[in-house]
């Protein structure tokens, strides 16, 4: 094969009037025009005079133009590089000069902050707008709708990723066409799509969650997806009864959930919904349940290895776990300090190695020697337990454990605990700098809308329930905990703002 990521996600699709894209606005793009689409965008990048394996970075809104400049990029052998449209300009240039970019490719409105950032890279730059406007449309436009795709091996790298950043400085995961292909072809199968499968689809296109595991998948199907630019719980509830299958972040369900125009009625028809990028609550899982009869399938993965687990397509869908290891990877639970694997049921930092785990990070060796061990084991800095039917549960990352008068305090175990109180949405848990226990652990309360939880009486409870080192020193409530646009808590951020409350 000539270059597989490109022959078996888009080639396959050659010349086929199905559908691939459904736009909110009742459009439809078929597989034939969005590779018609690809293969100009491609004839406009050879035009650049970039070689295989320069790196384009692309900081635009999802539109069916930034998704075909994707399969564009694996036809001319680029790597693709999308960036978190939320990046300020100050954030971009550390990403553009941290891959030598080439290529920069962002939105118009973009174009004269970004000017000297690519200029200083030596890098082109060109526009494309959410409307598909710009100038990378304009010359594509002009070209031929075909392309000879340039050859590629599956060790080849096909995209950098960038971490969400949300335990530190996001790193760049360089994936190659393996990772990416043999993740998809697993996925299509763990969760049974094919082509008469239509994918809600209301991820950004810049993370993994809604690149590789959405589209890809739809990709490897033959399916098609609902391709709206954002999450609009509108349009959502609007379209859904045209979909077979949505996959979200825990947020999209709790925002389904508040909305009583989403009724059982309304999902009935679907065939799956898959959860993952953060922590569904189990709450959220079981209100879901007694909402629409759907259990959703959790899923656990991360931008360094796409997805690792899943929890089963048939069989019990196990609340608050991430299910089994997919077939091809392998997991292990380890000593943190030493790396042997500990005993089954025990808590340790979870280990994952399999065609799915990514070449390293770009530019930061010693980043990757510390965290892809030689024999191919990736460590993956969160903390877990696997229980004795096989289910994976995270407890919480590494970064996050609380280490109080020298006990390990899991943060998730205590978050349980607040979570089930009367008046309690949700919680974060945190350590924070103490003087005399070095950490000491602060609970940060969500109330329930219109809820005003009684603190002593929580504090109580909690008391009744764990241990005494587990106890908060303190409960504080805020409106809302601080999350990323992948809906990930910032416990960096909670950190920061209460560092100095116990010192
Ligand atoms: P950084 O590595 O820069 O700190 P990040 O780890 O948040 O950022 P991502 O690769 O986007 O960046 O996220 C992967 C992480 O998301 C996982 O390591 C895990 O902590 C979390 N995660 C993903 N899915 C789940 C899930 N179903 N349950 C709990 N956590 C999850
Ligand atoms: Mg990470």
């Amino acid at each position: 094969m000539g270059n597989p990521l490109y022959d078996r996600l888009f080639g396959i699709h050659a010349g086929k009037d199905t559908p691939f894209l459904l736009l909110p606005d009742g459009q439809t793009i078929t597989h034939a025009a969005f590779l018609d689409t690809a293969a100009r965008i491609a004839n406009a990048l050879n035009g650049y005079e970039l070689e295989p394996g320069d790196r384009v970075a692309v900081q635009v809104e999802k539109s069916p133009e930034a998704l075909a400049l994707y399969a564009a990029c694996a036809q001319t052998g680029l790597i693709f590089l999308p960036l978190n449209t939320a990046y300020t300009s100050g954030e971009l240039c550390y990403f553009i000069e941290n891959c030598g970019a080439a290529l920069v490719v962002c939105d118009a409105a973009k174009q004269a902050e970004l000017t000297p950032i690519a200029e200083a890279q030596n890098a082109r730059l060109e526009t494309l707008n959410a409307d598909g406007s710009g100038s990378l449309m304009r010359r594509a436009l002009g070209m031929l709708p075909a392309f000879e795709p340039v050859k590629r091996t599956e060790g080849d790298l096909a995209a950098f990723l960038y971490t969400s950043g949300t335990t530190g400085r996001s790193k760049g995961a360089m994936l190659t066409q393996a990772n990416l292909l043999s993740n998809a072809e697993t996925l299509v199968d763990e969760w049974r799509f094919t082509q008469d499968d239509v994918l809600l689809h209301a991820l950004p296109i810049f993370h993994t969650h809604g690149l590789f595991v959405a589209t890809n998948v739809i990709l490897a199907s033959g399916g098609s997806m609902i391709f709206l630019p954002k999450f609009d719980l509108d349009d959502v509830l609007r379209l859904m009864p045209n979909a077979t299958s949505m996959m979200g972040v825990p947020t999209f369900y709790t925002r389904l959930l508040a909305d009583d125009r989403f009724t059982g009625d309304l999902a009935q028809h679907m065939r799956l919904f898959i959860s993952g990028s953060a922590p569904l609550l189990a709450e959220t899982h079981e209100r879901f349940e007694d909402r629409t009869g759907h259990r959703i399938l959790e899923r656990y993965g991360m931008t360094e290895t796409n997805m690792n687990t899943s929890n089963p397509y048939d069989g019990e869908r196990r609340a608050g776990t991430v299910g089994f290891p997919l077939p091809g990877v392998e997991l292990k639970v380890t000593n943190p300090e030493t790396g042997e694997a500990l005993p089954q049921g025990e808590i340790g930092m979870i280990e994952v190695r399999g065609p799915n785990v990514f070449e390293g990070y770009w530019q930061m060796p010693e980043k990757t020697a510390a965290e892809l061990r030689e024999d191919g084991f990736f460590i993956t800095g969160d903390l877990g337990r696997v229980d004795v039917d096989g289910y994976v549960h995270i407890v919480g990352r590494g970064k996050d454990l609380i280490i109080s008068g020298g006990f390990n305090i899991y943060p998730k175990e205590v978050e349980l605990v607040l979570d089930d109180q009367p008046g309690v949405l949700e919680s974060a848990v945190i350590g924070v700098p103490h003087a005399d226990f070095g950490e000491t652990v602060l609970g940060i309360l969500v109330a329930e809308p219109g809820r005003a939880p009684d603190l002593d009486a929580i504090m109580a409870s909690v008391q009744n329930q764990l241990a005494r080192f587990k106890h908060p020193s303190q409960l504080i409530v805020l409106n809302e905990l601080p999350r990323n646009t992948m809906g990930k808590v910032q416990k960096n951020a909670l950190r920061e703002l209460y560092k100095d409350m116990f010192t």
